[in-house]
Parts: C-alpha cells; sequence; structure tokens
C-alpha cells in the first residue's frame, strides 16, 4: 500500500520516532507548528477517523494513552497540550492514515486562528 505513514511504520521512510509499542507510534512532526509537535499513529493502517471500527476501540484508547505518556516524558504534561485528529478536505487532512497531533510547548492560540 502506498501510505507514507505505513511505511514510517515499516521503517522506509526515516522518522525522529518518540514512542512506539505493539500498536502505536509516535514521531515528530517534520513541520512542527509548536515547540512540541508529534504525530501519534496506530500501526495499523486506517484512513481516516470515518474509518475506525468498532474493534478499533482500544487501539484509538491505545493511541490517548501514548499521548498522555509522550507528553509526559516530553515534559509539557502540567502546563498543558492539545490533540487534534483532522478528517478529510475540510478538516485539513493530508495524511490518510489516521493520525493525532499532539502540540504544545508554548500557550496555543484559539482553536481556529
Ligand atoms: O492532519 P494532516 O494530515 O494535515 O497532517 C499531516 C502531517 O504530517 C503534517 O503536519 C505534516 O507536516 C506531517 N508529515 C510528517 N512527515 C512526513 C510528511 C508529513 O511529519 N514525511
Amino acid at each position: 500500500m502506498d501510505c507514507l505513514f505505513c511505511k514510517i511504520v515499516e521503517g522506509t521512510i526515516p522518522s525522529k520516532k518518540v514512542y512506539e509499542n505493539e500498536d502505536v507510534m509516535a514521531f515528530h512532526d517534520i513541520e512542527p507548528a509548536a515547540p512540541v509537535h508529534v504525530l501519534i499513529i496506530p500501526k495499523k493502517h486506517i484512513a481516516t477517523i470515518n474509518d475506525v471500527a468498532e474493534e478499533d476501540a482500544i487501539l484509538v484508547g491505545r493511541i490517548y494513552a501514548a499521548a498522555r505518556e509522550i507528553a509526559r516524558e516530553l515534559g509539557i504534561a502540567e502546563d498543558g497540550y492539545r490533540l487534534i485528529n483532522n478528517c478529510n478536505a475540510d478538516g485539513g487532512q493530508v495524511v490518510y492514515h489516521l493520525h493525532v497531533h499532539l502540540l504544545g510547548g508554548q500557550k496555543l492560540g484559539p482553536l481556529l486562528a
């Protein structure tokens, strides 16, 4: 499958990995929009949040558990952070492999600014 993030999971495209377990990995975004900008993805290919099945409920929970751990490890848990999941064209999705943006390291502006 010609998916950029599947290739990052396989290691055929390099990434600055910050977290990995059996189901989930996370790496620094190549165009950071904040001092901390990490993408958290399932290893399983799921194109968008619209494609999440009932059987993926635990997997989605693990993405959020990873966010909690990464925020703690990167020292932004107490000050706070934002999680964003863009879906399809109007949501601004560019890469069609489910990912959650973890943004922090500064006081973030209004959501739609
Ligand atoms: O949510 P959306 O699909 O717009 O976000 C995709 C993100 O993937 C962008 O923030 C982009 O900078 C990032 N990206 C990356 N490494 C790549 C290609 C895209 O971190 N090789």
